[in-house]
């Protein structure tokens, strides 16, 4: 018999956090998403009776493996690697790899299930996963990444596959271990498939994979600016990060005029108060790409370093966090509410903590959610699994119109399911927006 689950969010989540116990970071991002559908699934006798919203909450499986690969000294070294396969009712499993010491079942159980949402607005044909391993890369030799990344395929090689399961980058893996990654692939299948997305121009990957999510991220916020009638060339933004994600979305707002007016990283904060120019951004992805540290990299574009602060201590009317889950906390928001901020764009997944949305919630602020507005990676990764079906390469024009259109697309989709009162709320529209999607597709598939 069905329990009383959805009488409130509090028992929603209470019956969460009995089936999934200590795992915070998964609790947060379900707690976010339920906060959102509960009322709409109460409302829903098919959606209420089928419990689509707590079958949502248990991923299809989770795969667990150990690693076992010889560092530079000959030392056998011992990680773990995980897939959480959480939905293929939309397409494949579909998501990133994540290298980090951090990585636990909570969070790529955090971040498969956001994907869910995510991957849904792009309007594309793909399920959902994330998977990855402790590994720390930092400070590791190239012969290490590689070995590494062979280790690890070894095993994964079996659970994917094009129409199965097809990773992608994320923290930590980037074009050198998607190589490293889709060789070994490769190697133990005989077969050149898509199995793998971001791979390099010329190897199977596509043109503006690399630029996607950064690129998308300031799409969507152009779109939303425009909803109220402001230009992107007047905002003076903050970004966090100096990866892949970070670095674009800089180029792209830098492109379009804006004042770009930080980066960071764990060290602090490189800040230029007229704003980074786009030969900047160019120069710091360069140097940093190639190991420099940040505050060399600051005095050589005649930028300060703040060692040890955080990008959401300065002046801006954009925040655009970057880097990772849980990175903006409640006094970081109170600061930036205090110095004026407007909008926050999540590049990141789930950057912000509970209590940081709750500050910027009370102070009105809009939030354009990671689930949208980071959407534009995972959108070209699926338009790369279409060319790799065709066996073609689309040019670089294409591929950012196609961009431009999705991100329209999800930026449409995720206002219309958002309007709320007159006022529209991103976070709750990109969440009934996905779920619409993706509850229809569990129903036609019946009781599994
Ligand atoms: N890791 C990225 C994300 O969070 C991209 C996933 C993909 O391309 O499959 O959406």
């Amino acid at each position: 018999m069905a329990g009383n689950e959805l009488e409130s969010i509090d028992a929603f989540m209470e019956w969460v956090e009995e089936h999934h116990p200590n795992e915070p970071e998964y609790h947060q991002a379900v707690r976010g998403v339920a906060t959102h559908l509960i009322d709409v699934v109460r409302d829903n006798e098919d959606y209420r009776s089928a419990r689509i919203l707590q079958r949502l909450t248990e991923p299809d499986r989770i795969i667990s493996f150990r690693i076992v690969w010889e560092d530079d000294d000959g030392v056998p070294q011992i990680n773990r690697g995980y897939r959480v396969q959480h939905s293929n009712a939309l397409g494949p499993y579909k998501g990133g790899l994540r290298f980090d010491p951090t990585v636990c079942p909570a969070v790529l159980k955090f971040l498969a299930f956001e994907q869910l949402f995510k991957n849904a607005l792009t309007g594309l044909n793909l399920g959902a996963g994330k998977g990855g391993a402790d590994f720390n890369p930092k400070g590791r030799s190239n012969n290490e990444i590689m070995r590494f990344c062979q280790a690890f395929m070894t095993e994964l090689a079996r659970h994917i596959g094009q129409m199965t399961d097809v990773p992608a980058g994320d923290i930590g893996v980037g074009a050198r271990e998607i190589g490293f990654l889709f060789g070994q692939y490769k190697r133990l299948e005989n077969q050149f498939t898509g199995a793998i997305t971001g791979k390099s121009v010329g190897a199977g990957g596509s043109e503006m994979r690399t630029e996607a999510t950064g690129y998308g991220a300031i799409y969507f916020l152009e779109a939303m600016l425009a909803e109220s009638g402001g230009d992107i060339a007047d905002q003076r933004i903050a970004i966090s990060g100096a990866g892949n994600v970070a670095l674009h979305a800089a180029e792209k707002a830098a492109c379009l005029g804006a004042t770009v007016i930080t980066l960071s990283n764990r060290d602090g904060v490189l800040y230029k108060k007229d704003g980074l120019s786009q030969e900047d951004v160019v120069t710091v992805k360069k140097r940093y790409g190639a190991g420099d540290n940040m505050s060399d990299i600051a005095s050589s574009i005649d930028a300060e370093f703040g060692e040890g602060k955080a990008p959401w201590e300065y002046d801006c009317d954009v925040a655009i966090p970057s880097a990772t889950q849980n990175e903006l906390d409640k006094e970081h928001a109170q600061t930036l509410v205090d110095n004026g901020v407007k909008t926050i764009v999540e590049a990141a997944n789930m950057p912000l903590t509970a209590e940081a949305e709750q500050v910027f919630d009370d102070a009105g602020i809009t939030i354009a959610p990671g689930k949208a507005a980071n959407a534009g990676g995972v959108a070209i990764s699926g338009l790369e699994m279409s060319q790799n079906r065709l066996g073609r390469s689309w040019s670089r024009e294409r591929m950012d119109d196609e961009l431009k259109d999705i991100m329209c697309n999800i930026f449409d989709r995720t206002r219309e399911h958002g309007e709320i009162d007159g006022r529209i709320n991103y976070r709750c529209g990109a969440d009934r927006a996905g779920f619409d999607r993706v509850a229809k597709a569990v129903l036609s598939f019946g009781i599994m």
